[in-house]
C-alpha cells in the first residue's frame, strides 16, 4: 500500500494529523493478505484495490459525517468495511461490527486484538436477529442487499434521529426510488445523498443518509425469509 497516498489523502481530505493510524492500516493489509489466502473474504487484493476500494472508500464519508464520540454499528462487515478504517480513524467512535460468517468474524477478531482497537467490539450474528434496538447514532453498510431490504435490517437498531449510511454505488436513483415505501413503513426519510468519486480510479459513489424520525414498530425486523420474500 502507497502510505503516503493515505497519508496525504487524510490529511489534505479529511483535514486530520496522522501518526500511529498509518502503522495499523498497514498491518491491517497485512492480515486481509494473509487471511485472504486460506479463506475468500474480499476480491480486491491488489495493492491499490485495498488502498483505494476499501480503504479511502470506507473512510471517505468522514467529508460529510462527524463521528466524534458517536456510535456506529456496521452490519454485513465482511473483513471490515467500512468500520474497521473508521474506527481505526476515530479513536472516540464506538464501532459494533455484525457480522454473520464465522471465519470473517474469527478474522475480525483477530484484526481488532492486533490493531488494539479499543473502540470496537465483534458481533457474529445476522443483522436482524441482533438483539440490541433503538441503540445506535449510526448504522453504516456497505455492499449488502437493497436499500428497501437494507432499512429493514438496520432502522431497528438506531435511536430516533440516529442515521443509516448506506454505502452505494454512484447511479442510485433507481434503489431510492424503491425504497420509498419501506422508509415510510419504518418511521425514516431520505435526509440527503452525497455523490462523490474516488481519488484514484474516479469510480464515482453515493452515500445514502436515511435519518430514523421515530421509535420502531416492534414487528420489525422481520424474519429474514419474510423480509426477502415479500421486502417492504
Ligand atoms: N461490507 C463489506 C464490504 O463492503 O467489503 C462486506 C460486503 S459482502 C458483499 C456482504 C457481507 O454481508 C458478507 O460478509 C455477508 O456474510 C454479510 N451479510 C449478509 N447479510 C447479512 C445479515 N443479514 N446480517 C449480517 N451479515 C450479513
Amino acid at each position: 500500500m502507497d502510505k503516503e497516498y493515505l497519508e496525504s489523502f487524510i490529511k489534505n481530505e479529511l483535514h486530520q494529523e496522522v501518526d500511529g493510524e498509518l502503522l495499523k492500516f498497514s498491518l491491517y493489509e497485512k492480515l486481509l493478505k494473509e487471511w485472504n489466502e486460506k479463506f475468500n473474504l474480499t476480491a480486491i487484493t491488489d495493492d491499490e484495490g485495498i488502498l483505494e476500494k476499501h480503504f479511502i472508500d470506507s473512510i471517505y464519508p468522514m467529508k460529510f459525517v462527524d463521528f466524534k464520540n458517536k456510535s456506529l454499528c456496521d452490519i454485513g462487515t465482511g473483513a471490515g468495511f467500512p468500520g474497521i478504517p473508521l474506527a481505526i480513524l476515530n479513536p472516540s467512535l464506538k464501532v459494533t461490527l455484525v457480522e454473520s460468517n464465522g471465519k470473517k468474524v474469527a478474522f475480525l477478531n483477530e484484526v481488532v486484538n492486533s490493531l488494539s482497537l479499543d473502540n470496537v467490539i465483534v458481533v457474529k450474528s445476522r443483522a436482524e436477529e441482533f438483539k440490541i434496538r433503538e441503540e445506535f447514532d449510526y448504522v453504516s453498510a456497505r455492499a449488502v442487499t437493497q436499500l428497501n431490504v437494507l432499512s429493514e435490517l438496520s432502522i431497528p437498531l438506531l435511536k430516533v434521529n440516529g442515521e443509516l449510511l448506506a454505502y452505494k454505488l454512484f447511479d442510485v436513483e433507481e434503489e431510492v426510488k424503491n425504497a420509498f415505501n419501506a422508509l415510510k413503513v419504518l418511521d425514516s426519510k431520505i435526509e440527503r445523498i452525497e455523490k462523490y468519486k474516488l481519488p484514484i480510479s474516479g469510480d464515482g459513489r453515493s452515500l445514502v443518509i436515511v435519518r430514523k424520525l421515530k421509535a420502531t414498530k416492534k414487528k420489525y425486523p422481520r424474519q429474514f425469509s419474510e423480509i426477502s420474500s415479500k421486502p417492504l
